[in-house]
């Protein structure tokens, strides 16, 4: 029998233990194994649906296969997949003109991840320093922050355990509190090329920057001649009730990057520059697939969605009306509290280590959340998610936290 031939009772069964064959140990996943979605719903193999609050982790901002995002992929994919970078192709110079004049004229470079495009951001910034800060080469990112896998990266993220086994990681990156001024002020020197950081850091827990810290970043960064680069990849696309999460507070960063939700589901990173830090010259960075046509018309037409259907509003309607909702939950279970966030990025914390059980009996009961740690409950939606969805996840984990308060 083929693999696809499998019956469906045992189907999860048969993929977990044929990715266990073949899949590098990676990631320890959930029990489930999707094959369908639509809208804020997905099936896993059993038929069985689950009301979606994760979204791929912030990524699919218009909902699994909204009918714009699949018809820009099938009809490019019709036309051209994929013609490198020796050349120039129209869907890639529309997006960047796209995200061009949603930010006030910066310019774009794309690559394939979050990851991906901070790298860049890292160079950028590197070559500013060299060049106009007498070879200053030093990132100072923020404590509790996640950039990304890659090595510098990794270097960039304020977060020991990530770290901990790839020593030695690349030289040139430290890390200070989030929200402390006086201990970034203390951190810079004439090494320091640019500050990162995430305008709401997510991996660390939803945490919003205070708007004195931001403007305390853009002054200093002016004042030491450093570049202010806003990592946008999780709090971008107007999850925050902002296109860009940065604008909820009076700064323009000098470098943006993005990925997750920017293609609407497909794999892009995106790393914008305003006109202080715009320094690349050819031959300085590349990539063979970043910017390719099927991503970029999916981008374009998730972002022409975003504008036309008011989503970036809608998210932050919804998030308040989320946080009534979380906040009624709060006042019934004692082991919930300090309900947070901005939009449709939103965390509450759970006492006595429930979080993960909490998870799974959301899970149980049809409804996908996502713990960070132990004792933090993110829930990053489709910026589609309907009032009467949050009604339906509300009363779900409820449920499921009436069972973890009897089991535990
Ligand atoms: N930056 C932030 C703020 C993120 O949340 C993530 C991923 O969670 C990344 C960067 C890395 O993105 P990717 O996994 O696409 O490399």
């Amino acid at each position: 029998m083929s693999t696809t031939q499998q019956v469906s009772e045992s189907a999860h069964q048969h993929w977990m233990e044929l990715e266990h064959k073949y899949y590098q140990g990676t990631f320890k996943r959930y029990p489930l194994v999707f094959v369908r979605g639509e809208g804020t719903r997905v099936w896993d193999t059993d038929g069985k649906d689950y009301l979606d609050l994760v979204a791929g982790i912030a990524v699919n901002v218009l909902g699994h296969c909204h009918p714009a995002v699949v018809s820009a992929i099938q009809e490019q994919a019709t036309r051209l997949v994929h013609v490198s970078n020796l050349y120039y192709n129209t869907l890639q110079i529309e997006l960047a003109e796209q995200l061009g004049l949603l930010s006030n004229g910066m310019r774009s470079f794309f690559s394939n991840s979050g990851a991906e495009a901070n790298e860049g951001a890292i160079k950028l910034a590197r070559k500013f320093g060299r060049t106009k800060k007498n070879g200053a080469f030093e990132i100072i990112s923020m404590e509790r922050s996640f950039h990304g896998r890659t090595l510098a990266t990794t270097a960039a993220t304020g977060q020991a355990h990530y770290q901990a086994t790839w020593a030695p990681l690349p030289d040139g990156f430290k890390q200070v509190p989030y929200n402390d001024l006086d201990a970034l002020k203390a951190a810079v020197s004439d090494k320091t090329a640019g500050i990162l950081l995430e305008a709401v850091q997510g991996e660390g827990g939803i945490w919003p920057a205070d708007k004195a810290f931001m403007e305390g970043v853009r002054q200093l960064c002016d004042e030491q001649n450093m570049v202010m680069i806003c990592d946008e990849v999780q709090a971008g696309m107007g999850r925050t009730g902002k296109f860009f999460a940065w604008e909820n507070y009076p700064v323009t960063p000098d470098i943006v990057t993005m990925a997750k939700g920017l293609a609407g589901g497909v794999p892009i990173g995106g790393m914008l520059a305003g006109k202080r830090a715009d320094l690349f010259e050819p031959g300085d960075h590349g990539t063979t697939f970043g910017g390719n046509p099927i991503a970029c018309a999916s981008a374009v037409a998730t972002i022409r969605t975003i504008n036309e259907q008011n989503l970036v509003e809608h998210a932050r309607k919804m998030g308040e009306y989320w946080h009534g909702k979380v906040q009624e939950l709060c006042a019934k279970y004692d082991f919930l509290d300090s309900p947070r966030g901005i939009g449709l990025m939103r965390a509450v914390n759970v006492k006595r280590d429930l979080a993960a059980k909490i998870v799974e009996r959301a899970m149980h009961n049809g409804l996908l959340l996502n713990n960070l740690g132990t004792s933090t409950l993110r829930i990053v939606p489709p910026l589609v998610v309907s009032q009467s969805d949050l009604d339906e996840a509300a009363d779900k984990l409820d449920r499921s936290l009436t069972e973890v308060a009897r089991e535990n």
